[in-house]
């Protein structure tokens, strides 16, 4: 007999940012290469978000694939106080040698809400441990750091959280200079925008504890993109003021903005950064909360009390860190940061029928992200063109998932001209046919 697991699934299973009422059967897929993946009745579906921004290299990569299974032969976990192995030194240090100069201490956890919730309580006790008791946090308006309390709490930019504001803390919100291509009004507001840092920072400059922000991309509010100028007068300033900044690189990291990290791109060095996502090329969960050798200095002493007080069961998992590894090793092996600018060139170029389409506007493109929005008289996250086109393009064989009226391409770098092709005839197809 046969079983037919979606009807199992119906009665078991409860899944993430679903009404699961009214949502249509989750589709079962069985297996994945590449940049397809593969449904148990017969359909595949071209994966152009890298299944939630996770995948790199192409689904079930045969070299990560064997690193975690001859991983699990091995040592599979060992806790990590007292402990180490050599998965999690090879990964720091494979990483601090990426890194922007001057991030040095990588502490691991599991996902990318848990490596934000390790940078705030980094940077609170940081400036606990010098006696101040700075508590402030600023973030920037849209911005989006996971789904856990703290991480919910310094994403109140994105308005995704009304239901749980009883158990929130408070954050300043900032304004975002969001731009996309040929925005004429993009210095004004960039210069607004470090006008209202300035004046935060001239009034509570004591009481911050961190600014926390998604550089040059913020992610699931929208593909809302900035400049690297903002980024650079948000770093003088902060430095000035002897702030901490925090870059929260869980998406942007690993390539997607075509370098190492958007800090490269963006020729900033933070304080503290949060990895996630494609650390494992998308393999296995884990992340990093990498830190200067300033801020980790903080925390030694004689006594317990300076030590950071914080650990998962699986921190630093060796399957995690073998996947990492074998990522790295891929680049390497494939030359995969010198595809990155063909995925950029290949975005523009069949983004240039779509810039005086009717329905379009704001199309911006960030390494090998792609957005635009569609016009419509609901925007933001609640817009109903998202589900429109998200079912759309399912039916066309197509996984795209609109951030509300924003549609975005965020492909795996294995994926070839052909593939991205069909992506955007899909979604031609959809702003003309819907
Ligand atoms: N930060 C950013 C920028 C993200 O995009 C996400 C996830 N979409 C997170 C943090 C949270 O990561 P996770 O879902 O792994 O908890």
């Amino acid at each position: 007999m046969t079983i037919d697991w979606v009807q199992v699934d119906r009665q078991h299973v409860w899944h993430p940012f679903t009404q699961e009422k009214t949502a249509p059967l989750p589709v079962e897929i069985r297996s994945a290469q590449g940049a397809w993946l593969y449904a148990q009745d017969g359909r595949r579906f071209l994966d152009l978000v890298s299944s939630w921004w996770v995948n790199l290299h192409g689904h079930a990569h045969p070299t990560i694939a064997e690193a975690i299974a001859k991983q699990a032969h091995t040592l599979e976990q060992v806790m990590f106080a007292g402990f180490t192995h050599q998965p999690a030194v090879e990964l720091a240090y494979e990483l601090v040698q990426r890194l922007p100069a001057g991030l040095t201490r990588v502490f691991y956890s599991d996902n990318g809400s848990t490596a934000i919730e390790v940078a705030l309580k980094i940077a609170l006790q940081y400036w606990r441990n010098q006696g101040q008791h700075r508590k402030r946090f600023a973030v920037f308006d849209g911005s989006y750091h996971g789904d856990t309390v703290g991480a919910m709490s310094v994403g109140q930019g994105s308005q995704f959280f009304t239901h749980y504001q009883a158990l929130l803390f408070h954050v300043d919100v900032l304004p975002y200079p969001l731009t996309w291509d040929n925005d004429p009004h993009i210095e004004q507001k960039e210069a607004v925008a470090l006008q209202a840092f300035d004046a935060y920072l001239q009034r509570y400059a004591h009481e911050i504890a961190g600014v926390l922000i998604e550089p040059l991309v913020q992610g699931a509010s929208g593909m809302r993109m900035c400049r690297p100028q903002f980024l650079q007068g948000l770093s003088q300033r902060a430095k000035a003021a002897g702030v901490l900044l925090l870059f929260d690189e869980v998406m942007t990291g690993f390539g997607r903005t075509g370098q190492w990290f958007a800090s490269h791109t963006a020729k900033v060095t933070p304080d503290i950064i949060c990895l996630s996502k494609g650390i494992t090329a998308g393999f296995l969960p884990l992340s990093v909360t990498v830190c200067s050798e300033q801020v980790y200095q903080a925390f030694l002493g004689e006594s317990f009390d300076r030590a950071f007080v914080h650990g998962h069961s699986f921190t630093a998992n060796p399957l995690g860190c073998a996947a990492a590894i074998a990522s790295l090793q891929v680049f390497k092996a494939e030359n995969t940061l010198a595809k990155l600018p063909q995925i950029e060139r290949w975005h523009r170029q069949y983004l240039e029928p779509l810039l005086h389409h009717a329905k379009v506007e704001q199309v911006r493109v960030c390494g090998t992200i792609a957005a635009f929005n569609v016009k419509a008289s609901e925007t933001g996250y609640a817009s109903s063109v998202g589900e429109r086109f998200k079912a759309f393009f399912m039916k066309h064989g197509v996984l795209l998932r609109p951030l509300g009226n924003t549609v975005y391409l965020l492909p795996p770098y294995c994926i070839t001209e052909e593939e991205l092709a069909l992506g955007y005839q899909v979604i031609e197809k959809a702003l003309n046919d819907l």
